[in-house]
């Protein structure tokens, strides 16, 4: 026998659970698979979030505990050691407890009378005649049918369920692997900026990063296209001419290892009663590596689309491709500039990577972005400050050496 419900949402992770907040709320039943035992738990996030982005989404009064720490710019290093320091006139950016923002989340969406079944593994979608009808789960070692009208794929980047349709799945070239690594007796650091370390020989094809938490404590971290990422972070913490002044001696309290999509979003994201929402879309920022905020918006949007679908009793593909339509016009745009930069950014050598970084220097490019008004939609940024001669030349300068690298 199956059991019965108008959206199914595949995940308690952020996007499935904020998706099942805004269609609870808006009187949607609504049934949640997690297939751990606890929600947040694994954690393999660094949490580092605009507040503005948090704002928008009406998550800026997280209960006490949640924030970890607020930022006011970062530092960017260079792999010979250069340090470009862009320092903004306020805190924009604060780093989260992700395990305890999952929690929070999952609370609000139960509080609004969604259903959790934790410990329950979504196997495979139930399909009839080219429609997704349900979800086969494994609970206590049995496998239950459940019904629904939408079912809400938002199981993170390992797209085991959204294979079973059909549509195109993220781009494996452009996964990246990641360590995530929380340590204590850091040393040198500024309490209020993040820091950020460019350059094959540390990252390749991607950036290692530094998170300052309270008492000498940060969260570093780092990805890679290439070779294991926890051998790239030995060398990072010990080798780089400054990351090893502050991590040399530090302790590490504990390691998790997880994979970062950065091709930008799925082609289509939609099928009869089905939606993907958030890393299993890829519905995060190519340059940082940041999915929270852009696959929270998405969830909302999927929520809003979902629940006027609910309303016309239509779940049909068409209907749904509103969701990305409505994706598409947010994103959109942010997307394809992000996707290009983070292309570029990888193609520099690491010669190229201080020349650029020692021109920006030179430029005062750290002060001319201190009014910055939104660092999460960066194309539209990038748009905005182009009037800036700093910025100009800036981008000027490093198409030059990406085009000078790459004739
Ligand atoms: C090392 C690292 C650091 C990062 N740092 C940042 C950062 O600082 N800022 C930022 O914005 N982003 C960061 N990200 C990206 C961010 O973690 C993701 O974009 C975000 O977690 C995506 O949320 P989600 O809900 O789509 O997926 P997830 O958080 O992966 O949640 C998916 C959930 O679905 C569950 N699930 C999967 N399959 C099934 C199934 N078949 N049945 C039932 N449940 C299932 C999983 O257990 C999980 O709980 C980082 C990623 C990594 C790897």
């Amino acid at each position: 026998m199956s059991e019965a419900s108008d959206i199914i949402v595949v995940g308690g992770g952020p996007c499935g659970s904020f998706t099942a907040f805004n269609l609870a709320r808006l009187g949607a039943k609504v049934t949640v698979f997690e297939e751990h035992n606890e929600i947040g738990v694994p954690c393999h996030c660094a949490g580092h979030l605009s507040i503005q982005g948090l704002k928008k989404l009406g998550l800026h009064k997280l209960p006490k505990g949640i924030v970890e720490n607020r930022f006011k710019g970062a530092i960017f290093h260079s792999p010979k050691g250069k340090k470009l320091t862009v320092e903004l006139a306020e805190t924009v950016t604060c780093s989260v407890n992700r395990e305890l923002f999952d929690k929070y989340l999952a609370n609000i969406a139960e509080n609004a009378k969604a259903q959790y079944f934790l410990k329950s593994q979504v196997k495979s979608l139930i399909i009839e005649n080219n429609v997704v009808k349900g979800v086969k789960v494994n609970q206590n070692e049995k496998t239950r049918k459940f019904t629904a009208n939408i079912i809400i794929d938002a199981e993170g980047i390992s797209s085991r369920i959204l294979r079973q349709t059909g549509l195109t799945m993220l781009d494996s070239r452009m996964v990246v692997n990641a360590v995530q690594v929380n340590i204590e007796n850091v040393k040198d650091i500024e309490p209020d900026m993040v820091e950020v370390f460019l350059g094959k020989k540390y990252a390749p094809g991607f950036y290692a990063w530094l998170i300052p938490r309270k008492n000498s404590k940060a969260k570093i971290g780092l990805a890679t296209s290439i070779g294991n990422p926890k051998d790239f972070l030995q060398r990072f913490m010990h080798k780089h001419p400054t990351a090893s002044k502050k991590l040399g001696k530090a302790k590490i309290l504990g390691t998790v290892f997880h994979p970062i999509t950065i091709g930008g979003p799925i082609p289509k994201t939609y099928f009869n009663s089905f939606l993907a929402v958030g890393d299993v879309a890829s519905q995060v920022k190519p340059t940082t590596g940041g999915g929270v905020i852009f696959g929270l918006n998405c969830a909302r949007i999927a929520a809003t689309v979902a629940h006027e679908a609910l309303k016309r009793k239509d779940f049909s593909s068409k209907f749904l491709s509103n969701y990305q339509k409505l994706c598409n016009k947010m994103l959109g745009f942010d997307m394809k500039v992000m996707l290009k930069l983070r292309k570029m950014l990888n193609a520099l050598s690491d010669d190229k990577i201080d020349e650029a970084i020692s021109f920006c220097i030179k430029l005062g490019f750290g002060k001319s972005v201190k009014d910055i008004e939104d660092i999460d939609f960066q194309g539209s940024s990038l748009l905005r400050s182009l009037p800036k001669p700093q910025i100009l030349a800036a981008l000027f300068y490093f198409f030059f050496l990406y085009f000078s690298a790459n004739p």
